[in-house]
């Protein structure tokens, strides 16, 4: 329950500012009352989330897709039509939706936009659900907007700026891994995948493995993306003769020297802690 809620946070403030956003500027409004204000960014913050609540009804698929949306925002605008603008509030429901929702969902752990047409995922993972700098500086703006004298306006866009900065700054980062990644071990990884995770902690924004022939190794990058390597498997004792997948787990088949000059071999298989689990051994005949 904890874990939904905090993963919920980004599209909640999110949406409440696009949807703000929008509809103020749809409306040419210049001075909104305070209660309007509120009344507004709590409509955003709802419809922010609109696409998690469907996939109860749709399914995760139907609801995150750039069909949907239109479609969502047809159901909030015709509940709130008697004391708004229909197409304003759809319009400002359909941004919402696809900022606020499909496009963090983009950055984060993946989503299925053009379902069933392509039905993969598309997945930037440069952010994790966990990471709180959006909702934070979001949250800061909003307060800073509601003192006296201050552009509400003004300061929400600040807000959406800092958020655009952040995620650059992530992207920016997460390319300089790769590349260092690849220039550092791209030999050893030609056959099996590198994998960069978002972290929600500042100081260590990504973290990174890599499984190839012959070790496992993970570890993470700092802030100014200096990797940190936190832990080598590296098969020193043993020669990597074959390495195959079964059921999904990865097994890799070593021989090694044992007594009276015969050649041992020994089957290891991959666990979830990045070791190897030897699961078999004998004897091999020439
Ligand atoms: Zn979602």
């Amino acid at each position: 329950m904890h874990h939904l809620i905090i993963g919920e946070l980004p599209h909640l403030t999110v949406g409440a500012v696009v949807f703000y956003l929008v509809y103020v500027r749809t409306s040419g409004l210049q001075h909104v009352a305070v209660r309007t204000r509120l009344l507004l960014l709590s409509m955003g913050a709802f419809t922010g989330i609109t696409p998690d609540i469907s996939k109860l009804l749709l399914g995760d698929l139907w609801a995150h897709t750039i069909w949907c949306s239109p479609v969502l925002a047809t159901f909030i605008a015709l509940y709130y039509h008697k004391q708004f603008r229909f197409w304003r509030i759809w319009a400002a429901a359909t941004c919402t939706i696809l900022m606020g929702h499909l496009g963090l969902d983009l950055l984060d752990n993946g989503v299925a936009l053009l379902y069933p047409i392509i039905p993969t995922e598309f997945e930037l993972a440069l952010l994790a659900k966990q990471d709180m700098a959006i909702p934070v500086a979001l949250v800061a703006c909003m307060a800073i907007g509601f003192m006296p004298r201050v552009s509400f306006k003004t300061c929400i866009v600040f807000g959406l700026l800092i958020c655009v900065a952040y995620v650059g700054y992530k992207a920016v980062v997460k390319v300089q891994i790769e590349e260092q990644l690849r220039l550092a071990y791209g030999h050893y990884s030609e056959k099996r995948p590198t994998t960069i995770i978002p972290s929600s902690d500042f100081t260590k924004p990504f973290t990174y493995s890599i499984m190839s022939r012959h070790f496992r190794m993970y570890g993470h990058s700092t802030f100014t993306a200096k990797l940190i390597e936190e832990h080598k498997m590296f098969n020193t004792h043993w020669q990597v003769v074959n390495e195959y997948e079964h059921d999904g787990v990865l097994y890799i088949e070593c021989v090694g020297s044992g007594k009276n000059n015969s050649d041992v071999r020994a089957v290891f298989r991959s666990t979830d802690y990045e070791q190897w689990d030897r699961v078999e051994d004998g004897t091999l005949r020439r």
